[in-house]
């Protein structure tokens, strides 16, 4: 998860998608609904910046933190922390919610995404809880980001290009900006980036 004041990055959430019943033949295929299978807490926190966040990416981080899930919940919530993130994905799919995806989260820090800096100002965060350089996603974690994904990528019209992991827009900085300071950026792996986006790719089929 995080860095530096106000540059800091962090990672998180769970749905099922359902579709209704299919009795009635003659019911449309609009009927289709999306129905909360994972628990979702609500635990506003402060750590916000100013503006609308314009809602045109998605960033996956791990937090990196051990058991259990209110260690980072607490820290992404913690005024002297510096950083925060719109949803953690706790290992049993249970969903935090930090803050709407209109808000502006400090998870991306430096970061670089479609020829932009400041990802913070026009991406989701999301954490999942626990570190994947040690251990893989749980199938719930990934169903739950799915399950809280969904509606904000159709709302928004979000490109699948733009769901990225925090090492990605970390090095897309880096390259943008090759003669600054910055540090390396490890965060959730790309095996565990793709069991997601393959997930979703399925799920957005269905
Ligand atoms: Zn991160």
């Amino acid at each position: 998860m995080a860095t530096l004041l106000g540059v800091a990055c962090c990672c998180v959430a769970a749905t099922k998608v359902c579709r209704t019943s299919l009795s009635d033949t003659k019911t449309p295929a609009d009927t289709t609904t999306v129905e909360k299978h994972y628990k979702e807490v609500r635990r506003p926190t402060p750590n916000l910046g100013k503006g609308r966040n314009e809602v045109i990416g998605i960033v996956l981080h791990h937090t990196a933190e051990p058991q259990p899930v209110s260690r980072s919940v607490n820290k992404l919530c913690d005024p002297k922390s510096g950083v925060s993130s719109h949803v953690v994905i706790d290992t049993d799919g249970t969903r935090y919610v930090l803050a709407p995806p209109t808000a502006v989260c400090w998870h991306a820090g430096k970061s670089h995404l479609n020829g932009r800096d400041g990802c913070n100002n026009f991406t989701v965060g999301i954490e999942f809880q626990g570190n994947t350089l040690e251990e893989p996603l749980t199938d719930d974690q990934i169903q739950s980001a799915i399950e809280y994904m969904l509606p904000i990528i159709r709302q928004y019209n979000i490109s699948l290009t733009n769901i990225v992991t925090h090492e990605q827009i970390r090095n897309a900085w880096k390259k943008a900006h090759p003669n600054a300071h910055s540090y390396g950026k490890v965060d959730i792996t790309p095996t565990e980036y793709e069991r997601v986006m393959m997930a979703l790719r399925k799920a957005m089929a269905q």
